[in-house]
C-alpha cells in the first residue's frame, strides 16, 4: 500500500490528506480519515472550492478539536493533538491558515445580509413606556 501521494499530486481528497498524515505522524489512514472528511463535508453544500469557507480556517481547526477531542490516539498508540491534523489539512488546501475574517473579506455584501426586522412590535414599546 502506498503511504504518500505521488509527487506533484494535488492533495484534495480526504483520503489523500489522510495519507499525508500517515507520512507525518505514522499510523494508518483510518486514524485520520474521519477528521479530514469532516473538514470537507461542506462540499455537500457547495460543490466548488468555496465550500472551504465553512471550516478551512483557524476557528474551524478549533471546532474540529471540540468535535474530535484535544488529541487522537493512533493505531500505533501514539497520541497527537487534533489541531495538528486540522492545521495540516488547511495548509495543504490553502497554503496557510486563514482566519474566518479572511474569508469574510472575500464575501461581497448584499442588501439581504443586513436586513433587520423589528423584534418588538410598536404597541409593546408603548405599553412598556406607559408603565415606566
Ligand atoms: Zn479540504
Amino acid at each position: 500500500m502506498r503511504k504518500t501521494p505521488p509527487k506533484g499530486f494535488s492533495v484534495a481528497h480526504p483520503y489523500h490528506h489522510a495519507l499525508s498524515s500517515v507520512r507525518k505522524w505514522g499510523g494508518q489512514v483510518d486514524d485520520y480519515i474521519r477528521i479530514h472528511e469532516w473538514f470537507d463535508e461542506s462540499k455537500k453544500i457547495t460543490a466548488d472550492f468555496r465550500h472551504r469557507a465553512l471550516r478551512h480556517h483557524a476557528e474551524g481547526i478549533f471546532m474540529a478539536q471540540a468535535f474530535f477531542g484535544s488529541t487522537i490516539v493512533l493505531s500505533t498508540g501514539r497520541i497527537i493533538p487534533t489541531r495538528w491534523v486540522g492545521e495540516q489539512h488547511v495548509r495543504e488546501d490553502l497554503g496557510f491558515i486563514p482566519s474566518f475574517g479572511d474569508w469574510a473579506k472575500a464575501i461581497r455584501p448584499k442588501r439581504w445580509m443586513g436586513r433587520a426586522t423589528k423584534l418588538i412590535p410598536d404597541e409593546a414599546l408603548v405599553v412598556r413606556d406607559s408603565q415606566a
